[in-house]
């Protein structure tokens, strides 16, 4: 069997989900040793490697006794704060078996969302990874809701977005399943593994249905989700089985296995950063406007229709077309109130307008990123 190209890879992330870190009363030590185990393999070959993994709340919920999915916000918060510390203490005494540190990295959508705390990030991070220490990445589910939007969601989506922006060469999710199946494999079958995804299309999609289980939020769609968001920032995905042994070193050493979706042409840093971040608001452009975009000209205040929303300069915002659909995000040079000024007007009229010291377009072209739709 032919072998995948990963030649190129040198930093991975790697995200373990709940399924396989638990076990029937709380966590399973023998998954968190052969993950370890794997992990300081990897590294000792000269991989950079960052850990994505869930289970506090599972392992929190098993100390209070609990059966059933944590539904009430504040019980799966306190479950999250139980369950951190029993998780981290895990890996510590793993990983010091073979001399090494992990640090702790909780983190919410705000600190990759906002430009200055990602940066920060990104410096503790590389701090991390200088000395040697395997960061180990949580959703923070302590402080995140989705009520202050500051939530991931399910740690497939956050996996994706640390591996975009820090510019990982590959993520690895490890799961129950050996892999996207064109149906589901305990129910059907004539369900066959898909060995390589180039293009996630409707179809693809289609293949995957249902969340997870009990305590975790994904399922083979966030995984698939997440794969797409890693493909756009130039990252490919293996989506395999975390009960296997070897599975990382198999993986990295080009082996057919589980699911592999390349990655699509990388992004430019900026692009990605505008792509993976929430919109505060949009822009209503016009078709002509819309078009100019598309052939990578910038948005002038006459192609401007419409502002929602209340944002700063600089902020990401939606570019929706006059049916409603957004079709890219940006960040403009102006903010929500001096646009609903100059929409619609011509550029030299923006200092009469707002007065002087401006840009004369609302955004370039590297300020913008499409959606793929
Ligand atoms: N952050 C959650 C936890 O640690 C897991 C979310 C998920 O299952 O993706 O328990």
């Amino acid at each position: 069997m032919t072998k995948r190209d990963f030649s190129h890879v040198r930093r991975i992330v790697i995200k373990a989900g709940t399924n396989i870190l638990s076990s029937k009363d709380g966590i399973n030590m023998e998954r968190v040793r052969s993950i370890v185990d794997q992990i300081a393999k990897a590294k000792e070959k000269g991989y950079q490697v960052l850990l994505v993994s869930s289970g506090a709340v599972g392992l929190g919920a098993k100390a209070l006794h609990h059966t059933t999915p944590v539904a009430y916000i504040a019980m799966r918060q306190a479950c999250a704060a139980i369950g951190n510390p029993v998780l981290m203490n895990a890996y510590s005494h793993e990983f010091e078996r073979h001399n090494m540190l992990c640090g702790q990295v909780l983190i919410t959508r705000f600190d990759l969302n906002n430009r200055t705390s990602y940066n920060n990030l990104r410096q503790s991070v590389s701090m991390l990874l200088a000395l040697g220490v395997v960061p180990i990445f949580n959703e923070n589910d302590v402080v995140s809701t989705a009520m202050v939007r500051n939530q991931f969601g399910d740690n497939d989506t956050m996996s994706a977005l640390i591996a975009s922006k820090i510019d990982a060469d590959l993520l690895i999710l490890l799961t129950d399943i050996d892999g996207i199946y064109t149906g589901n494999p305990k129910k059907d079958s004539n369900a066959v593994l898909l060995p390589e995804i180039n293009e996630l299309t409707p179809e693809i999609f289609s293949y995957a249905k249902g969340a997870g289980s009990t305590f975790s939020t994904g399922g083979m769609k966030t995984k698939l989700l997440a794969a797409q968001i890693a493909q756009k920032g130039g990252c490919g995905t293996v989506i395999a089985s975390g009960y296997e042994d070897d599975i990382i070193e198999r993986i990295l050493s080009g082996d057919q296995a589980g699911t592999y979706i390349l990655p699509a042409e990388r992004l430019s840093q900026r692009q990605r950063w505008i792509l993976n971040t929430q919109y505060e608001g949009a822009i209503v452009v016009d078709d002509g406007a819309k078009e100019a975009l598309l052939s990578h000209k910038s948005l002038l205040p006459s192609g401007v229709k419409a502002v929602k929303g209340v944002f700063s300069a600089g902020e990401v915002v939606a570019v929706m077309d006059k049916d409603g659909n957004v079709f890219a995000k940006a960040v403009p040079y102006f903010d929500s109130t001096e646009l609903e000024i100059l929409q619609g007007h011509k550029s030299y009229e923006i200092e009469t307008l707002i007065g002087g010291g401006k840009k004369d377009v609302i955004f370039r072209p590297e300020d913008l990123a499409f959606i793929c739709q």
